[in-house]
């Protein structure tokens, strides 16, 4: 038996739409498919409008034009993160301000943001990791008080819930992954959500290069003129074509995950139960997606070992992120803020197992059984 980690989605679909959109002579960007995939997006999470753009990385990029991060400005995230969180701000000569992750969900711990805030606080970055929602009332809340943007990297969240809101509506600004390690893929390719419609006709502009290209589209103006500054973020119709196939069985693809998760789930509640490892938490109020399934082992040792005798045996799992604070560019664009209690402690013992659209229930089988013997 041979397992990988992860096998990128497919639906059988993919081919057929990309031809289409090769026969309507359309490949540039906003084509019919990316219109499909903003209104899917618009439709399924009742943002006021949905963007695709070329990665999550972008979409969080065109987030920090919007609300103007700039040089000196400090933006509060988890250590516990993609690369991408923080870059999309440093770039544009921010500080990212590092606060401790609760070792329950790895998600940024909302009781100690408060505290990281100074007067150079410009937004709030909370990361949903692996799906599963960060406590949105309460940063939301602290967001109010202190005149914050919010910017969700909802990365690993699309479909996901937090009190039955989607995950990326919650925030001003939600930016989803269609990277081909999540849940729906285009290659490369993201989404930007805009709560505020306020704020859309600026993003349509950062978007298009600084111009108002999308009202000329749209009949609004008679010819388009560059009018601010701006980027290309732009995906092509034919990556989004890709997508279309996936989104349309948005619902079969998120099902066939959830399944597998319960399976490991169930299958390992004993070892946790003997406390030889925890499980991921799913707090009440979250519904999450399936992104992922880890475990926590005791240690980076245990975990070490487990890896090697999942490899020895076909299985392919893998640990999860660095944490920032402790990157070379970390230290240099970063600080971390208090005591890192949980973070790297935490991220040293997570070991994260096959997950992915397709996976059979003899293959899940086949892994709890490993890690069965692997513990008793
Ligand atoms: C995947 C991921 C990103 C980056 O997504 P891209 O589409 O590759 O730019 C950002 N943040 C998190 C948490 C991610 O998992």
């Amino acid at each position: 038996m041979k397992i990988n980690f992860n096998i990128p989605p497919y639906t059988g679909k993919e081919l057929e739409y990309m031809k289409q959109a090769i026969d309507a002579h359309k490949i540039c960007g906003d084509g019919m498919f990316t219109k499909r995939c903003n209104q899917w997006i618009e439709e399924k999470t009742g943002t006021s409008k949905a963007l695709l753009t070329t990665s999550c990385t972008h979409a969080t990029e065109m987030a920090a034009l919007l609300c103007g991060v700039g040089e000196g400005d400090e933006v509060i995230m988890p250590s516990f993160t993609f690369v991408s969180t923080a870059d999309a701000f440093v770039i544009r000569g921010a500080k990212a301000v590092f606060v401790d992750i609760r070792p329950d969900t790895m998600n940024i711990d909302e009781t100690l943001i408060e505290d990281a805030i100074t007067d150079k606080t410009e937004a709030i970055v909370p990361v949903h990791y692996a799906g599963v929602s960060c406590e949105m009332d309460s940063i939301m809340e602290i967001a109010k008080k202190h005149h914050l943007t919010v910017i969700e990297d909802a990365a690993q969240g699309v479909m996901s819930q937090y009190k039955g809101q989607p995950l990326g509506t919650i925030g001003d600004y939600g930016c989803y992954s269609f990277h081909e390690t999540k849940n729906y893929s285009m290659g490369e390719g993201g989404a930007l959500l805009i709560k505020n419609p306020d704020n859309i006709e600026k993003a349509e502009i950062i978007r298009e290069k600084g111009t108002d290209r999308s009202k000329f589209f749209r009949g609004q103006v008679d010819k388009y003129t560059w009018v601010d500054y701006g980027s290309s973020y732009l995906p092509s119709d034919l990556n989004a074509a890709y997508l279309w196939a996936q989104l349309e069985l948005a619902d079969e693809i998120n099902e066939n995950r959830l399944a597998s998760w319960k399976q490991y789930y169930e299958s390992l509640k004993d070892l946790k139960e003997k406390e030889m490892l925890e499980l991921p938490v799913i707090p009440s109020g979250c519904v999450h997606n399936a992104h992922m399934f880890y475990i926590k082992a005791r240690d980076l040792s245990e975990r070490t070992a487990l890896i090697e005798y999942l490899k020895k045996n076909g299985v392919l799992s893998v640990f999860h992120y660095i944490p920032l604070h402790t990157a070379p560019a970390g230290k240099k664009y970063g600080r971390f803020h208090g005591e890192d209690r949980y973070t790297t402690k935490e991220s040293e013992r997570l070991l994260r197992l096959p997950m992915y659209y397709g996976l059979t229930e003899s293959e899940i089988s086949y892994i709890t059984d490993l890690i069965h013997k692997f513990y008793c």
